[in-house]
């Protein structure tokens, strides 16, 4: 039991480096949303691929080492030509394959802060990241909205706020009741924060609220790691998101230091649901004490 409990730790561990190496024997799984519109797994974040006469948007790309296998994953669905690659921001998990997808003469949207930060090095808590080639940046970029109609259908791109990164972007399929959320949604567990890319977690809590006014109890929710969601599950994580803010802004109105706060075992309750990922509560209560206390 001990060896088989260690070896799961293990795997949890390193699946996050795993999921980075082996890309030999990753699979590209399309999982249908609605007709025409359809989220890839593979390694990485969450693809959305929508297709129709007018040509194929696609959200995200995960890492180049793929990017054959999504192109060949998509044309399967649908042969027509990729027109436009959105990222949701500027992590190489949903940016990697960007040089492969440009010269593809596909066309790459983002905010404006993903182009801005792919031209220098980025530095985070999860290691550096040097400047993008010129063939990964996005030729269009935004600042609030922008508007797609294509294939019938109105697609917006929102950033609400700063929040997992200062350039998430939702993407908003009107007609289909349809939406992925990048990083600004995840599943793994704790969500990333990253406070050197311009996160903030009051903005990734703002950026769920708004977020939430939109959906109904008929939305489906790609989120940028994980399986489809709805309304529900997106208001949960906003609520334990929102709880844990709020507690650990009383503990540094208190005056009391980060490493106090992670003995206040505000995170306990959420460590069943949210503990599985890559961060433990007490990671997530550090970066929330330091999101916060710069007040942002
Ligand atoms: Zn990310």
């Amino acid at each position: 039991m001990k060896l088989i409990l260690s070896l799961l730790l293990l795997t949890l561990i390193s699946q996050h480096i795993l999921a980075q190496q082996n890309f030999d024997t990753v699979n590209i799984r399309p999982v249908k949303v609605v007709e025409n519109l359809y989220m890839l797994k593979g390694s990485g974040g969450n693809i959305g691929v929508f297709f129709g006469k007018d040509g194929t948007l696609m959200i995200d790309d995960q890492f180049a080492p793929l990017s054959n296998k999504i192109n060949g994953a998509i044309k399967t669905l649908d042969p027509g030509e990729i027109k436009f690659l959105i990222n949701t921001h500027l992590h190489g998990d949903h940016s990697g394959g960007n040089e492969n997808f440009k010269k593809m003469g596909i066309t790459i949207v983002a905010h404006d802060q993903v182009r801005e930060r792919m031209l220098t090095e980025q530095k985070s808590s999860r290691g550096t990241a040097p400047p993008r080639d010129k063939d990964a940046l996005p030729a269009i970029t935004f600042a609030d909205k922008l508007n797609f109609h294509l294939n019938e259908e109105d697609i917006e791109l929102i950033h609400f706020d700063k929040g997992h990164t200062d350039g998430d972007v939702i993407v908003h399929f009107k007609k289909a009741n349809v939406y992925h959320t990048g990083d600004a949604f995840v599943r793994y567990g704790y969500p990333f924060i990253d406070l050197s890319s311009g996160g903030s977690l009051n903005g990734f809590v703002n950026t769920l609220d708004k977020l939430l006014l939109l959906l109904d109890d008929n939305s489906k929710v790609i989120p940028g790691h994980g399986e489809l969601a709805t309304k529900a599950d997106v208001k949960a994580v906003r609520d334990a998101m929102a709880d844990i803010r709020d507690q650990v802004t009383a503990a540094l109105k208190k005056g009391k230091k980060p490493e106090e706060i992670t003995a206040l075992n505000i995170t306990d309750k959420y460590e069943a649901a949210y503990g599985k990922g890559f961060l433990k509560g007490k990671d997530f209560v550090l970066m929330a004490a330091e999101s916060l206390a710069v007040k942002k």
